[in-house]
């Protein structure tokens, strides 16, 4: 018979098990090389009948959407905008300084998470209503799922919903969630269940998403009415500033947004968002101080998520729940302030979209090191496989983590970005890709209905805001350069 997972408190009464510290399984070494590689199916199941998890660890990922790498200590250049999560987990997790995100934008790069896929792989990466996540990839919960994980799904919604294929492996998803709206009840939830170990718990959140700073998402609550607005009134006064004035509604109206813009894409007033964001910005006076007001913005966001998120990992730990556990955190794209031009995220895959943050805390994994070898989001499952002690996937484009811990090097990895047109009313058609290191970056910008091609390359050492191409031609490294040779080939 299906086990229900307990949604309340007041479950927690029916399964009678109290909030008891559980058993320190103690700090054993990470786990064994990897074995062989084996085929898992569309619905998880290993393709070899033997192969069986054998250390079935608590896993529990953490997505926090549109989260710069900057907001935490390691990346910060000034002030840290989630200061106490950053202490928390500098005390408890590995960071790894160096992960890339594979595309700039929720919908490819939470596919990526969940299958170790490339957007071109996997396929989920027209921004559109289109979008979905076919159901012959396997991903990381039906893994576990056909392992015994019991497995649940905390998440915003959106791309990260129903609907679309994108939880295939997840039991009904609960959303829309947030750490500031409902990081209590999640953690007594969490509490009461542990008869259903072992979880796989995924947590997504839009806390610092876009509109910024608005009321905290929170499970079950009533539809609030719509407010009353005058859109004639909104559109006179963004035909006369050039859409300044409807990007200021989009990013930071939340009250209003969805009356002023709908949820379908392709609007009229959503396409004249984006661009002023791609292309107008750079031509207001006004951009900059836009830009700076968004940030603030977007800021005091991340501080209200860290307060919330922070606490929230605390009682996780002083509950013992992170004992025998893999926790990862880690965001899928950051966002952009005016840095290259332009605002927001999607369309582009320079490092204040890209570079994004991952800690890693696992038995076995020192707290407080740095790692900052080069990695991906790719990489999260095939080590979450390699912790719970199952062989690789094959066909995974990413790599465990856990060799880099013992100082293996990392690898450049990839990122892309299909521009469909969807956005800007149908002009824009374009294949970015991008490779990204430690040390270099290198884009290459197809224009889909010419076929001509640019290529740009920055030094992220002497030029970390990407801001002086390097001259055509350069080398790179020999692993760079072959990555870079493999997405010359079309896709
Ligand atoms: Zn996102």
């Amino acid at each position: 018979m299906a086990r229900a997972f307990p949604r309340s408190a007041a479950a927690l009464v029916l399964t009678g098990l109290a909030l008891v510290p559980a058993g320190c399984g103690g700090d054993p070494p990470p786990a064994a090389p990897p074995a062989r590689a084996v085929r898992y199916g569309a619905d998880g199941r290993p393709a070899a009948p033997d192969v069986v998890a054998t250390r079935r660890l608590d896993v529990i990922w953490v997505c926090l959407d549109t989260v710069r790498a900057d907001a935490f200590a390691p990346w910060a250049k000034g002030d840290v905008a989630m200061p106490a999560t950053s202490a928390w987990l500098e005390r408890h997790a590995v960071a790894f300084t160096q992960a890339s995100s594979t595309a700039p934008w929720t919908g490819p790069a939470v596919a990526s998470l969940f299958t170790s896929l490339l957007p071109s792989a996997h396929g989920a990466r027209e921004l559109s209503d289109r979008m979905s996540l076919v159901p012959a990839v396997t991903t990381a919960a039906e893994i576990l799922a056909a392992q015994g994980w019991f497995t649940v799904a905390y998440t915003g919604g959106g791309w990260v919903g129903k609907g679309n294929g994108m939880l295939q492996g997840f039991r009904e998803p609960l959303t829309p969630f947030s750490f500031a709206g409902e990081a209590e009840h999640v953690l007594q939830v969490f509490a009461g269940s542990r008869a259903y170990r072992p979880r796989f718990l995924f947590f997504h959140t839009y806390e610092a998403h876009d509109p910024y700073l608005a009321p905290p998402a929170r499970l079950h609550a009533p539809p609030t009415p719509p407010p009353e607005v005058d859109l004639a009134a909104i559109d006179r006064e963004a035909a006369a500033d050039g859409g300044r004035s409807l990007v200021r509604r989009f990013l930071l109206d939340a009250a209003t947004r969805e009356v002023v813009f709908g949820t379908a894409f392709g609007g009229p007033r959503k396409a004249a968002v984006t661009r002023w964001l791609e292309r107008g910005y750079r031509d207001d006076p006004e951009g900059p101080a836009l830009a700076a007001e968004a940030k603030a913005a977007y800021v005091a966001g991340l501080r209200r998520l860290d307060t919330a998120l922070a606490g929230w990992l605390a009682a996780l730990d002083d509950l013992r729940l992170l004992d025998d556990a893999v926790l990862v955190v880690t965001s899928d794209h950051g966002e952009g302030f005016g840095e290259h031009g332009t605002m927001h995220h999607g369309r582009r895959l320079y490092d204040e979209l890209v570079h994004v943050p991952l800690y890693v805390r696992a038995p076995g994994f020192p707290p407080g090191r740095r790692i900052a070898a080069p990695c991906s989001l790719l990489d999260v499952l095939p080590t979450t496989l390699e912790l719970v002690g199952l062989p690789p996937l094959a066909g995974a484009e990413g790599a465990s983590l856990v060799p880099l811990l013992a100082g293996a090097p990392g690898r450049p990895v990839p990122s892309e970005e299909l521009r469909t047109g969807t956005e800007t009313g149908g002009d824009d058609h374009a294949l970015l890709v991008a490779v990204r290191d430690a040390t270099h970056k290198w884009i290459r910008t197809t224009d889909l209905r010419t076929g001509t091609s640019a290529e740009e390359a920055y030094d992220l050492v002497a030029d970390p805001g990407e801001t002086r191409p390097l001259p055509p031609g350069t080398r790179f490294p020999p692993a760079f350069e072959e990555v870079v040779r493999a997405q010359r080939r079309p896709r």
